[in-house]
Formats: C-alpha cells, structure tokens, sequence
C-alpha cells in the first residue's frame, strides 16, 4: 500500500516514514488469491518470445527515442508524420512545426501542431490503404449484443459507406465546420458517420447513446447541429433502449430553446425496434436505409488545415458539469496512431479489440482513428461484457482471433467476480497483448488480469490519459521494460511529466503530488468549446506554466508512475491523507469483497472519516461479521487509520456510462445530503441511488 497524493514536502516525509511502517506490516498479511505483497518492487518483465518480435525491444532504445522527442519534439514528431499523406505540407518556423503557450502570465493558452499542413483523417485512415491495394483486407468485424449477429467490414467497404454518409449529409448542406451531433449504438454505422463528418471537414459531436435526453438536448444547444443521427433503438444486455423517443424528447426541447434540428437521420435497427413502431415526425426525420444506400460510392475528400477542429467530445462527468473538448486534426491523427502502434506493439495481422463505446474518447482514439490510420482490423462490440454470460468476451476472443484485448477495470473487477471458470473454458490463446483504461487499476484486478485472463504471457499496458489529451501520455512500450502491477510505467514520446506540490513547485525523483505536464504534444485539446477561458482557469491556473490533470500521482524510486486517482479524492483523516483507490484496493482483497467505492465525510473527531460502499461477490450475504471482516483487512492492509468508519452495503454503484465511479454522488449519499444529488443524467444506472438511499443504516 501507499498513501499518495498532494501533500507539502513535510507531510511527504511523514507519509514515507508511515508508508515504511506499512511496507512491513503489508508482508506479513497474505489474503486472497491475487493479492500482489508488493507491487512497488515486482517486475514483470516482457517473456523472451515477446521481446524478440517487438518494435521497440529495449530500454535503451526506447530511452533514446524519448530523450530526443523532448529535446527536439519538432524533428521528433515530423518525422513521423511524414508517413501519412498530407495534400500540403506544414509551414516549418526556425524549425518549428509547432507554437504553444502553456503559461498565463504569457499570454492566452495556445497550441498548435502542424499549422498550414493540409490532409484529411479519413482519407489517411481509408482511402490511403484501399489505394494501397488493401480494398479487401478487414477493417471491421462487428459483434451484435446477441450472439449470433455478427457481420465484417473490409477497408474498400467501409470506405464506401462512409462515401455515401459524406455525399448525403453534403447534400443537406453540411459543410466544413458545420457541427454534426451524432447519437447512436456500436453498430458499424458510428465510426462510419464519424469518418464521413471528418471526410467533408464537418465537425462531429458524438453523444454516448443512452444519455438522458436532458443531457443530449444540452449538448445540442451547445454546438447547434443542423442534423442528428441517431438509431430507433437498440438492445443492450436484456435491455431495450428506445434512443428514437430520447432524441424525440431532446429535440423537442431544443426545438422550444430557440434550435430546430432540421434532419434527424435515423438507422432503422430491426433487431431492438420494429420500423413501423418508432415515432415519426414526418418534416424533420428520414429512415437512413431510404437515403443512404442510394448515394454514389465515391465522394470527394475536403482537405482541411491540420489546426482545423475534427471533433468535439464532452468529458465523462465523474466530477461535475461535463465539459466540451475540442481536438483537431493534424496533431490528433499524428499522435493517435503512433501511441496506438506502440503501446500495443502493433503490427500487420493484428486483431485488435477496444470495447469502449465511440461515446467516449476511447472509442474515437482506439477504436475509431488509431487502428483504423494504422491500417489495422478492429472488433466492434455492440453488446456488454457481461451478456448473455460473463464467458462472452473470451467467446468472442476465440472467435475472432483477437490479438490485443483493450478494456477498462471496471469490466475486469466484474469478470472477475465471475470467477476463473467462465474465462478458462475458452483457449484465448491468439491473445498476445492487454490493455486497460479508465481508472487505476488495482494490483489484485491487474494480477488477476494477467495471470488468469492473459495465462502470464501477455503484457497489459496500463494507459493514463483523458479525454483533455487525446491519446495515452503514461504508458507502457510494452517490449521495451519490465511491468509493475498498478502502475502505468513511464511517459509516451514526447510527453513530459511534473509531479508538483500544492505550491506548484516541480518535485524531483521519487515524490507523490499533483500530475501535471510541462509542455504540449501533438494532440492535446486546444479549447472547451465556446468557452476559452473555462479552459484556461480549469487547467492552466491552477499551476503556472503547467497543464493541471487533476489527478494525484506518486513517482516511485524506479521512476515509474503511479496514478492515485482524481485529487478530489483524497481523505483526510486526522491529518492523514488517504486516497480512496488505496482503501478501495484493500477492501477488494477480501474474498467476498467484488467493488468498493470509498469517499470522504464530515467527522466530528477525526476531521474527515471513512465512508466506504461495497459490493460482494455473487451470492454473498451481508453480515456483521463480514462488516468487520472488511474493516480488518484495511487495518491490516494499510494501517488502523485507513480503517472505514462506515461500511454500506451496495447491490450497484453508481457509474458514469464508461463505467466510473461518480463519487460525488457518493459524497452526498454519505453526508445525509440526499436533496442535493445534482445531475445524475450521466448515470448508467440511476435506480442504484434510490436502492443505496434505502439501504442507508442497514
Ligand atoms: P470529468 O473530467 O468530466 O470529471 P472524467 O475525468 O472521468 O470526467 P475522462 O476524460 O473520460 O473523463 O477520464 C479521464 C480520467 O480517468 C483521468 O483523469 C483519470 O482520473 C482516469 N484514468 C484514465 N485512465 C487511467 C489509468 N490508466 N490509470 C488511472 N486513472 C486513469
Ligand atoms: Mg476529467
């Protein structure tokens, strides 16, 4: 265990001297199958077989590669971006390809990469492999919610149906820079309506299908769309949702709010909802199999400027009101592609699976523009890890000879609640590579990961970054060093991070603190939409001269990273500052302990108390003796000061749609503030915080 986080340089030695203390104790305790006793000093390292094929098989050469892309990120990153094609090329300054400004006392926070440069996303993500003789090579195959449906897309394929989504949304006079909202399900047709909004240089907003209509209806009076495109419905697990009646409900709203949507293009999804069932509003709605399909295949690629905007994507909303962030082109296709390629050690014939949702960023970087630039085959999922059993993952591994499997803890926790057996009954052994995103990733969730999913042969590049970033800042190469359980290891390419304290001061070697970055990399969001100076004060002020993650982060002796979580997180117990992932950590080493949430409440004595939620393995009961169970392996995890003043039983927890925990509402739920949940529209599932409110004190 460790005790991380923000903490004065005085705090940070007490916090050294306890973690000692704890070191010692930690050895002693053994509980669990995959509890790691140390995972500060255990090294993975990459087998001999996965070295010897890797494209950066060593530390010295991963070293040298780094040291350049800091000393001179521009000879650096125009290297590499010579490898896409570019109409024009970029205007190089004194050697620069890039300006920035990451200081307000300077002047406004400005980025830019490749300025004057004109190319096109799509056209270096398709058109470029088709012409390259790769028509018929597999760019897609696509997995339904219900086994059984299934369908593949080759690279001439995809490139057609994009072609025609172009031409029909030209034809409604959707032109470069026009905004596109887009609602809808995994089917093929996402990633394809975002590459045809990329192809005519509109502007694409992807709302995560299933958000509220509130939510959706906010996003819209945001960016002011002409045309939404959404599907009838679709079926998620067992559940139907009715997407069609949500963007109803939205657009109706914005329709009062001053925003018509003059089109909404809706694919027509026989599987969830029968045609002749869905809704009409006759002026404004167009079934998508009526004017698609009878477009021309081919359809002209509007070249844009590398500094002109690609997409518009709001943040999850773990910590509040979601904010819009906008990315552009040039640097974001760039930098997707080469931090794809090498925090997977990607190489041709490669089945690569992501099941994030194109409603997050990891859904447009990693399932959508990093493979695809990369010429690579991805799976898309339409359907939850879970559905109809907690084996259909590893089914579809098998199935589809999946090589890189690229998921999030949240989904690894409840596989593992599971048990091994519905993951052993599956060979899983074309898998070579794992991945996960979204949260720190417990050591126990890791080892189970590694040991169990991927046979101890696979490496798992644990990859930090937001959807601030655009692509992985923190990550493994995975042939290059030895992995530490729980740890994201080491920055990506041209990536400079600083680990400041409270005053902004740039600690050295081995420290914990705040997680910032000292200067820009290529695909770093330049603004939150119409809003410049909420960008500026959310990132920029707080640490002068640095951007501000707002994440915590401990750096061990080795130089690996280590993430905290968010900062807000942090609990201070009689001055002891305690970060909830830690305590989390420890209670999901109990053996009938699936997920934890932990928060911080007002306590009378010690300042802030320990207020933890959990949830138990399949067919557990709640006890008392279990209650003390779960304190005791805190105390003797981390320390009698960690231990949970209050243990509340959780059936679910409540998540954000990619599958975080929205501890804000936890928050309130401890502190009897029940009136003041505030927007619980980003939920999965909003009917866990009534049955959490009635399970209060039980
Ligand atoms: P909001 O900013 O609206 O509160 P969010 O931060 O959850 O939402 P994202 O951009 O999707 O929205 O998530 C980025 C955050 O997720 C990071 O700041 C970090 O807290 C967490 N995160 C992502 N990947 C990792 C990882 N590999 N290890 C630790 N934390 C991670
Ligand atoms: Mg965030």
């Amino acid at each position: 265990g460790r005790l991380q986080s923000a903490a004065s340089e005085a705090e940070l030695t007490k916090i050294q001297q306890v973690e000692a203390h704890f070191q010692q104790e930690t050895q002693a305790v053994s509980a669990g199958q995959y509890v790691v006793e140390d995972a500060e000093h255990t090294l993975v390292e990459p087998s001999d077989e996965f070295r010897k094929t890797a494209l950066i098989p060593s530390l010295e050469k991963y070293d040298a590669l780094y040291k350049e892309s800091v000393k001179d990120p521009d000879a650096f990153w125009s290297r590499i971006a010579s490898e896409f094609y570019w109409k024009e090329k970029w205007e190089v300054n004194d050697g620069k390809i890039h300006t920035e400004n990451f200081d307000i006392r300077e002047g406004p926070i400005k980025v830019e990469w490749f300025k004057g440069g004109k190319t096109n996303i799509c056209y270096n993500a398709l058109d470029r492999h088709v012409e390259a003789g790769r028509a018929s090579d597999i760019a897609m195959y696509w997995e339904g919610n219900e086994p059984g449906y299934d369908s593949t897309v080759t690279f001439g394929q995809l490139l057609e149906l994009v072609c025609q989504v172009a031409n029909y949304l030209r034809s409604l006079g959707v032109k470069k820079g026009d905004a596109v909202v887009i609602y809808m399900p995994m089917l093929v047709e996402l990633p394809v309506a975002m590459l045809a909004c990329a192809r005519i240089g509109a502007i694409h907003s992807v709302v995560f299908a299933g958000f509220s209509a509130d939510s959706l209806a906010q996003r819209i009076l945001d960016c002011k769309p002409k045309v939404v495109l959404t599907a009838n419905g679709v079926m998620r697990g067992a559940k139907l949702i009715n997407l069609k009646s949500i963007v109803d409900d939205a657009l109706a709203q914005t329709k009062k709010q001053g925003h018509a949507v003059e089109t909404c293009l809706v694919y027509g999804n026989e599987v969830a909802t029968k045609k002749e069932e869905t809704a009409w509003v006759g002026e404004r709605d167009v079934w998508w199999q009526d004017v698609i399909p009878s477009q021309a295949s081919r359809s002209e690629v509007e070249w844009v400027d590398a500094e002109d905007p690609l997409f518009l994507l709001y943040t999850s909303g773990s910590t509040g009101k979601p904010k819009g962030v906008l990315h552009t082109t040039g640097g974001y296709m760039v930098y997707t592609a080469t931090t794809f390629k090498h925090a997977f050690d990607y190489r041709p014939g490669d089945i690569y699976w992501c099941t994030a949702d194109c409603g997050w960023i990891t859904g447009h970087s990693y399932l959508t523009y990093g493979p695809l630039l990369n010429g690579a085959t991805v799976v898309n999922f339409e359907g939850v890890p879970t559905y109809p059993d907690a084996g259909r993952c590893w089914e579809i591994v098998d199935k589809y000879k999946v090589t890189i499997f690229y998921t999030a803890p949240t989904a690894i926790r409840s596989l593992m609640r599971a048990g091994d057996e519905p993951v052993k009954k599956h060979s899983r052994k074309s898998l070579r590579m794992l991945g996960s995103v979204g949260e720190p990733i417990n050591p126990a969730a890791w080892k189970w990961y590694y040991e169990v999913v991927g046979d101890s042969r696979c490496p798992i590049s644990d990859t930090w970054w937001q959807t601030e970033t655009g692509g992985f800042m923190i990550t493994p190469v995975p042939g290059a060093f030895a992995l530490k359980p729980g740890s994201a290891t080491f920055p990506f390419f041209g990536v400079q991070p600083a680990i400041v304290d409270e005053n902004g001061k740039e600690l050295e070697g081995e420290c914990s603190g705040y997680l910032c970055i000292k200067a820009s990399w290529p695909s770093a969001f330049r603004t939150l939409f119409g809003d410049h100076s909420r960008y500026e004060t959310t990132y920029f002020a707080p640490f002068k001269g640095f951007y501000f993650s707002g994440d915590g982060c401990h750096r061990d002796k080795d130089g690996y990273y280590w993430l905290t979580g968010r900062v807000d997180d942090v609990i201070n117990v009689s001055g002891h500052r305690i970060g909830s992932a830690e305590v989390e950590s420890a209670l999901v080493l109990h053996p009938q302990c699936a997920e934890a949430a932990v928060v911080g409440y007002d306590h009378d004595v010690k300042g802030q108390g320990i207020y933890a939620f959990v949830t138990l393995v399949e067919g557990v009961d709640y006890s008392e003796e279990l209650r003390k169970a779960l304190v005791a392996k805190v105390r003797s995890q981390i320390g009698p000061f960690a231990a949970p003043d209050v243990i509340h039983w959780a059936p679910g927890l409540p998540k954000t749609r990619s599958g975080k925990i929205m501890r804000r509402i936890l928050r309130k739920i401890a502190a009897n503030q029940i009136d003041e949940l505030g927007d619980v529209s980003t939920l999965a599932d909003p009917g866990v915080v009534e049955q959490l409110i009635e399970l209060k004190g039980k």
